[in-house]
Formats: C-alpha cells, sequence, structure tokens
C-alpha cells in the first residue's frame, strides 16, 4: 500500500482555502493510501505564537481533521512535537541543504519580508524540516496546495542528495495537487493567496466563522471594477477567486455559474455564496464541537504519536546508520 504525508500549520484557525486545497481531499485518500496526517506545531513556531493561543489551535486543527471525516482508525493522526525523529531528521536536512537554496524560497521571502534584522532563523530552516516530515515515512505523496510545490522539490532534491551521499536510503515523493482550488485567494486581495496567519481577518473564511461573519466577509469581499460575473483569472482575479469557491462548495461547474447569474449583480452572486459556503461548513462545525472537548480526541491523538513513533524511529536509525552516528 502506498503512503500518503500531509501536515498543516496550527499558525491560526484553518481557512476555506486549506479546506479546499487540502484538507478535503484528504478524506477519499484515506480507503486508498497508509495515511500520515500531521499537526506541524514545529512549523507554527518558525514565527512567534502565544502559548495559550497556540495550545488551543493544535487541538481545534486536531478536531477539524477529523471533523472533515478522517477515520482515526484508518489513518494515523498527530501531534509533530510528539515524535521526536522530526526534529531530529529536521536537523540533517538542515546540514544537506544549502544558505542559497534556502533563501531563494518563495514562502522564506514571502514571510521574511519587512523583518530587518529580526527574520527567525525558523523561517529558514523551515524547509528542510518539512522534508523531514515526508521522507520519515517513505512518502509516496504529498497532497498540498500550490504554495507548497517548491518546498516539495527543494524536499526531493535533498533526498536525492542525501541519497547520492549515502546510498539509497529515502523514497523520492511525489506531490499531488488539486486540479481546482489549489490556491484559493485572499477575499480582499485576488492577487495574494488566502492564508490562515493573515493579520486582515477579511481576508478569509475561517472553517470555524460564524454564518454571520461568513456573511459579512462574502459582502465586503474584494470584486472587480465591472459588474459581469465572469471567470477570468488575469483580468478578473476577484470574482474568478469568488466563482472557484462557489463551484467547490456547490458542485456545480463554472460555466453553469456564469449562466446562472448572467445580467445579475454581485448582490445577488454574493448572497448566494454565503449561503453555500455557511450550508458547507456546517456539518464540519457541528462534528468539531463535538470532538473539541472530547476526552476521545486525547486517546486518539495519543495513539496517532505511538505509530508515528514507531515508524519515523526506524527511518531515523537506517539514517543515522548510514552517516556513522549510529554507535549500534
Ligand atoms: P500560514 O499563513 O500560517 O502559512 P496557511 O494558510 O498557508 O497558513 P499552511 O498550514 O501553511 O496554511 O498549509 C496547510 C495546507 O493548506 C498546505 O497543504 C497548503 O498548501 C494548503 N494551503 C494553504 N493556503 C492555501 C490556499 N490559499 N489555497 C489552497 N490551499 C492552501
Ligand atoms: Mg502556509
Amino acid at each position: 500500500m502506498k503512503t500518503i504525508f500531509s501536515g498543516i500549520q496550527p499558525s491560526g484557525i484553518l481557512t476555506l482555502g486549506n479546506y479546499l486545497g487540502a484538507m478535503k481531499h484528504f478524506v477519499p485518500l484515506q480507503d486508498e493510501f497508509n495515511c500520515f496526517y500531521c499537526i506541524v506545531d514545529q512549523h507554527a513556531i518558525t514565527v512567534p505564537q502565544e502559548p495559550a493561543v497556540l495550545k488551543e489551535n493544535i487541538r481545534r486543527l486536531a478536531a477539524l481533521y477529523l471533523a472533515v471525516g478522517l477515520d482515526p482508525q484508518k489513518v494515523t493522526l498527530f501531534i509533530q512535537s510528539e515524535v521526536p525523529a522530526h526534529a531530529k531528521l529536521g536537523w540533517i536536512m538542515l546540514c544537506t541543504s544549502y544558505v542559497g537554496e534556502l533563501e531563494r524560497m518563495t514562502q522564506f521571502k514571502d514571510k521574511s519580508s519587512g523583518r530587518g534584522e529580526s527574520v527567525p532563523g525558523g523561517l529558514l530552516a523551515y524547509p528542510p524540516l518539512m522534508a523531514a516530515d515526508i521522507l520519515l515515512y517513505d512518502t509516496d505523496f504529498v497532497p498540498v496546495g500550490e504554495d507548497q510545490k517548491q518546498h516539495l522539490e527543494l524536499t526531493r532534491d535533498l533526498a536525492t542528495r542525501f541519497n547520492n551521499r549515502y546510498g539509497e536510503i529515502f523514497k523520492i515523493p511525489d506531490i499531488r495537487v488539486a486540479e481546482v482550488g489549489a490556491r484559493i485567494m485572499s477575499l480582499q486581495d485576488g492577487t495574494k493567496k488566502m492564508s490562515k496567519s493573515d493579520p486582515n481577518q477579511g481576508g478569509f473564511i475561517s472553517m470555524l466563522d460564524e454564518p454571520d461573519t461568513i456573511v459579512k466577509k462574502v459582502k465586503r469581499a474584494q470584486t472587480d471594477s465591472d459588474n459581469s460575473i465572469r471567470f477570468d483569472k488575469e483580468n478578473k482575479p476577484a470574482i474568478s477567486n469568488l466563482l472557484t469557491i462557489y463551484s467547490l462548495c456547490s458542485g456545480k461547474p463554472i460555466q453553469e455559474l456564469e449562466t446562472m447569474y448572467e445580467g445579475k449583480g454581485y448582490g445577488a452572486f454574493k448572497t448566494d455564496l454565503a449561503e453555500v459556503v455557511v450550508e458547507t461548513l456546517k456539518p464540519i462545525q457541528d462534528r468539531f464541537h463535538q470532538l473539541f472537548s472530547s476526552p476521545e480526541l486525547d486517546k486518539i491523538l495519543t495513539a496517532g504519536a505511538e505509530k508515528a513513533n514507531q515508524a519515523a524511529n526506524k527511518m531515523l536509525y537506517k539514517v543515522e546508520k548510514a552517516m556513522g552516528m549510529a554507535r549500534l
């Protein structure tokens, strides 16, 4: 059986972008693959986090993974920091990488811009840690949003570089990006990706937003200068993004939506879009609230960490042995 690994950071509350671009696709994969889904808290601390908020976001993310339909009997759901092999292999992958290639990563450039001398070192070391996350499990496929493509390329490069030096230790993983929805854009800026760590709350819809908040955010979403509802990514990025969200949440093809709203203004379109988003998130939110404070959630995470530790330690031992670090 082939193996899947994917991680999400508890760096905020998950957005509709995280759901449509990543999480939603995890569910059907669980029947076909050996899946490891990770709450990557060590990635989240590459930028400052408030301890109480981080703690809550870790638990929220765990509950959301299950609320969208992942079955803990089928998948391994765990917290990265509870599996120390990630940090250990992360260090080794950092030592395998070059500063030049890390500085070229667009996420590093985006997240470090405006910080002057105070760019956290962890932001630069992030992609080698991500490579470690993936390589520890003999991963075949990594389902992620489009923004992670570059990090995946680097993971493949680092794995190949390591193998060339120490022998065939790592499997070279493939990326899996959804055809539609792999890059949901900010509601306030159609040229910027939707991100859960965006300080502008209006830029994203969180998976846990109340219906009236969703209505407000959709109403205030940026539109384009003319009044027509047409998919044209280049000239009408904002409305094209809203059409993508509408289509993914309703299951209606974009062309059908264009016909439905021909001659109608943005107002009617936005009212219906908000309703479709509310309906999509409602069943997830209901399950989330049952799971969030349940002791069951802790049992699942404990069992997940145990399984992940077993698999990860095996790989780490192979790596350390190949490098001359394991004594026995
Ligand atoms: P942060 O702002 O803290 O980086 P994020 O919203 O980018 O948060 P991540 O935890 O970095 O979320 O990524 C989790 C998963 O969601 C990844 O697979 C990523 O590719 C995907 N993803 C993130 N943003 C989007 C988006 N706007 N559209 C589609 N997929 C996305
Ligand atoms: Mg991100």
